[in-house]
């Protein structure tokens, strides 16, 4: 089962709750730091670091001797990362998508693979618990192509452990967003009871709704601000899961790095229930909170 703990915006606690979810999991878990542009699941999890590898992109390079200018290859591209003008052919890596369109257009066979840096992917373990992160190459716009080497790392690493997976998603609800929650079972969506918070909620229901996955909502700071996120998800039919208190003791955990489901006795249970429930909406139908109603 693959878990993506999602948020409209950021700041909302998303990473803390897949943090204490993945230290609370008690079957095997991996968990994965999709949030490549600001990446700081470790420094909840505080994981051995076992590797790391450069992850790259393809794209493409022209041997002009054999090109004739022909065109097709600067039509075919909807990115417009190469482009013919009279006798010249220019590319423009950065705004590449991979595809391999071009080169498998060019009569000319001109056109090769060559590489972009993206970033980096590391893997290791926190303890009991799998981990696996990407991180964007500083000065990278494109962060899709990197989670989509970092999920295909988590492939191999779950057909080897037969585990599950909890995926810290990018906040917002751009590509990056929709691409972390793309292959997973169940959609986590934390927010705040702020004005704010609310309105990226709603942002973030829409988006992910029409992909037809689980969903469930956990609220965080609950007492703050008002009570607009429960009329909403009542209205919407969306559970909501658990709620973390507006807590002076967990704040300090939180800036201390700690995993807030270890803070207090009360704080697990809200975990061990976030988690069953989490598992009972991966079978369709079957929540129990829909079971309660
Ligand atoms: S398709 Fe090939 S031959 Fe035509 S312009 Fe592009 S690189 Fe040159
Ligand atoms: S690989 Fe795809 S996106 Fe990149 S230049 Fe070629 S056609 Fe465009």
């Amino acid at each position: 089962m693959i878990v993506a703990v999602a948020s409209g915006k950021g700041g909302t606690g998303k990473t803390t709750v897949a943090a204490s979810l993945a230290t609370i999991w008690d079957r095997p878990v991996v968990a994965v730091d999709l949030d490549v542009e600001e990446p700081n699941l470790d420094l909840f999890l505080q994981p051995v670091i076992a590797g790391t590898a450069v992850a790259h992109m393809m794209v493409p390079v022209v041997a002009e001797a054999k090109c004739t200018y022909c065109g097709a290859c600067s039509e075919l591209c909807q990115f417009k990362a190469i482009s013919v003008f009279n006798q010249v052919i220019i590319t423009f890596p950065e705004m590449c998508h991979g595809c391999g369109g071009c080169m498998a257009i060019c009569p000319e066979k001109a056109i090769s693979a060559g590489q972009r840096e993206l970033g980096e992917i590391s893997w290791g373990r926190a303890g009991e618990i799998g981990f696996l992160a990407g991180r964007l190459r500083i000065g990278e716009a494109m962060s899709p192509p990197l989670m989509r080497l970092v999920k295909a790392r988590l492939g191999h690493m779950l057909a080897a452990e037969s585990g599950d997976a909890i995926i810290d998603a990018p906040p917002g609800v751009s590509c990056p967003a929709v691409n972390a929650v793309l292959d997973s079972d169940v959609i986590l969506l934390v927010t705040e009871p702020t004005p704010f918070g609310v309105y990226d909620f709603q942002l973030a229901w829409e988006a992910f709704t029409p992909l037809g996955k689980p969903m469930g909502a956990v609220v965080n700071r609950a007492g703050l601000g008002n009570d607009a996120i429960y009329r909403f998800c009542r209205e919407k039919g969306l559970p909501i899961l658990a709620e973390i208190p507006y807590d002076r003791a967990i704040a300090e955990a939180y800036a201390r790095g700690r995993i807030i489901a270890t803070v207090s006795p009360g704080l697990k249970a809200t975990f061990v229930s976030l988690r069953d429930q989490v598992r009972d909406l991966a079978k369709p139908g079957q929540s129990r909170e829909a079971a309660r109603a």
